[in-house]
């Protein structure tokens, strides 16, 4: 086949003509990897802004990721708390799990009503709802009564339709392939 020098690029610009500043409510969702990969390169974006970002770490227990130490480094610019008591395999009590879980979320209300931090994200936070150890209707209200400028990003596979019906943005990660089913186990600076 030979090449065609048509042009197919689009000429016009569609998009919408006002610039509306707003703190946006965003979901990172879906079985696909990349929700906490797009949680943190967002956070990179904001940095380079000159912002301040706070992350709450659910589920996740105290093993060492990436992020984390790049955190440490980052301290007073990144803000990463990790609350986690570990996967519920670990656990294997629901009393403790629900703890655990209130005591990240009350760090979560604190966190968001603190305006130094412009972006702040709560990672795994729809795991914890989907297994029911917080309520909905606690983090819509928390939602609700947010910082107008404040940007915050949940993250977590399954989002319940309440929050999806909440949020500004809400991008769905779809599995198309993934190593893990090639035997390929998470690897350090990928997964973690
Ligand atoms: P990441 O942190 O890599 O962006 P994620 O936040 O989208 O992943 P989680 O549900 O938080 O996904 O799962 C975290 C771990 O599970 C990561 O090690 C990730 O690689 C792995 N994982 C994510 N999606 C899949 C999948 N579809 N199949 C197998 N493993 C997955
Ligand atoms: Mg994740």
């Amino acid at each position: 086949m030979t090449w065609v020098p048509e042009d197919r690029a689009p000429r016009h610009y569609r998009g919408p003509k006002t610039a509306v500043r707003k703190g946006l409510v965003v979901v990172y969702t879906g079985d696909g990897k990349g929700k906490t990969t797009a949680a943190l390169g967002l956070t990179f974006r904001a940095l380079g802004r000159g912002w301040r970002v706070a992350i709450v770490q659910f589920i996740k227990g105290r093993w060492k990721t990436g992020e984390a130490a790049m955190a440490k480094e980052l301290a007073g610019r990144v803000d990463l708390f990790t609350m986690g008591d570990g996967f519920t395999w670990v656990t294997q009590s629901y009393a403790q799990d629900v703890a655990s879980a209130r005591r990240a979320w009350a760090k979560c209300e604190e966190l968001l009503a603190d305006e130094r931090y412009q972006v702040v994200i709560f990672d795994e936070l729809c795991y914890v709802l989907k297994y029911n150890f917080l309520s909905v209707e606690e983090v819509l209200e928390a939602l609700k009564r947010k910082p107008a400028g404040t940007h915050v990003v949940l993250t977590g596979r399954d989002a319940p339709a309440e929050l999806i019906e909440a949020a500004d943005l809400v991008t769905e990660m779809r599995e198309v392939k993934h190593p893990y089913q090639a035997g390929i186990k998470a690897q350090p600076g990928i997964d973690y």
